[in-house]
């Protein structure tokens, strides 16, 4: 059996949970301890399997509660050498591991996570595919532009949290400054709905099956737009839009 759920998504919080019957692993920790105990407990995962937490980049809506959530569950934090560096002190959790972005990570019998670099204006950004049981769960979010390393590992994903960030014309028409426009806009920003799709149309494996549309700004997209873009997609896919301040579906596969 895997599972897998998004306990908080978008810039208020990141925390996907990707497990198996033994053991699990959290992608970012960018909500409370208390936030995270009481949505893992709404959608019924099991914090006690929980080995291990990674970490994409420093920006805090991926580091906010790390620190608490690693202390309070003992979970070893993994960054890498560059993003732990990048992190203030007191943000810094005591058990804590680097990583080599070339190399995966084997965190239980079952689960091994393969980081890799993705553009992003942080200081050293990584995205994750995490194999569960034979199957590959990417959480692919917080990326300005999807490159032939991600469009790769986007291709072997069974299921994706995939960033659909914004609309571009809701973001140039919105409220936000120019800069933060200029900033989401860039190849170091977000992915927009339609280059997520991009990814999906190009690089799609056969064998995806869950897309979770991730990563949702509340300003600059609308869930209309993205269920509108995504209902050709949803004979072929299980889809979601990761809710924001609450735990998405849990999913449970057998085999
Ligand atoms: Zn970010
Ligand atoms: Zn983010």
């Amino acid at each position: 059996m895997i599972e897998f759920c998004s306990l908080a998504s978008g810039s208020n919080g990141n925390c996907y949970y990707i497990g198996n019957e033994t053991d699990a692993v959290l992608i970012d920790g960018g909500i409370s301890n208390r936030r995270f105990m009481d949505r893992a407990e709404t959608v019924g995962v099991d914090t006690a399997k929980i080995r291990a937490l990674f970490v994409s980049h420093e920006h805090y809506d991926h580091v906010a509660g790390l620190k608490s959530i690693s202390h309070r569950h003992n979970i070893p934090v993994y960054f890498s050498a560059a993003t732990y560096n990048a992190l203030s002190r007191r943000k810094r959790p005591q058990d804590y591991k680097i990583f080599d972005g070339m190399e995966s990570v084997q965190v239980a019998p079952s689960i091994e996570v393969f980081p890799f670099r993705k553009h992003h204006d942080a200081t050293d950004p990584h995205s994750f595919v995490v194999r569960v049981n034979g199957h590959h769960i990417g959480v692919i979010t917080d990326i300005g532009v999807a490159d032939e390393v991600c469009a790769e590992f986007f291709s072997r994903c069974d299921v994706v949290f995939l960033e659909m960030n914004y609309d571009p014309e809701m973001l140039s028409s919105g409220s936000y400054p120019q800069y933060l426009k200029e900033r989401i806009n860039s190849d170091i920003g977000h992915l927009s709905n339609s280059q997520a799709l991009e990814l999906v149309n190009n690089h799609a494996s056969p064998s995806l099956t869950h897309i979770i549309a991730s990563h949702i700004s509340a300003e600059n997209n609308s869930h209309q737009i993205i269920e509108d873009m995504l209902l050709p997609y949803k004979e072929r896919y299980v889809i979601e839009l990761a809710p924001r301040f609450a735990a998405g579906m849990r999913y449970v596969i057998e085999g």
